[in-house]
């Protein structure tokens, strides 16, 4: 009924660091199937002060690179440093409406430049991790291998 607080997957935590080096990306909480969202019929997500809300899951929401360096912008660069309030956001939907609310204006600008490098950066957490889990498995052993690297010791 209240939505349910999802935690990043590792290798998005580590791309988002590496996207807002300066910015403490785990301490954002993501809100997946959010209530909150009733009150804004058409949006897929709203923010608050170091929260996303979600009206779908958060799956879909990771798995969307724009989605995700959008909703982060809000938060991090918007709603952290003070810039953004609700007051100031609904003062400029009304005089511009959403599209051209330069809170969205810029963060739309900001995840467009922003979303070839993000996709590069995860394909490498993720191949990282998957070599970890290659190595992980090679240490934990062929026993014939280790025999033979064994014998092949002086002694
Ligand atoms: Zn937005």
């Amino acid at each position: 009924m209240s939505g349910r607080r999802v935690s990043l997957p590792a290798e998005l935590s580590a791309t988002l660091r590496q996207v807002f080096p300066d910015a403490d990306v785990e301490r954002v909480e993501v809100i997946e199937h959010s209530w909150v969202l009733r009150w804004h019929p058409r949006a897929a997500a709203t923010t608050r002060r170091g929260r996303i809300y979600l009206r779908g899951s958060a799956a879909q929401f990771f798995a969307d690179a724009d989605f995700v360096l959008h909703e982060y912008f809000h938060v991090l660069r918007q709603w952290e440093p003070g810039r953004l309030t609700v007051w100031r956001y609904v003062l400029e939907w009304l005089r511009r409406g959403y599209w051209l609310n330069p809170f969205e204006v810029e963060a739309r600008a900001f995840a467009a430049g922003q979303r070839k490098r993000f996709e590069w950066l995860l394909a490498q957490q993720r191949m990282r991790s998957a070599e970890d889990g290659l190595a992980l498995v090679q240490a934990a052993g062929d026993p014939g291998e280790q025999g033979a690297e064994g014998e092949a010791r002086p002694g």
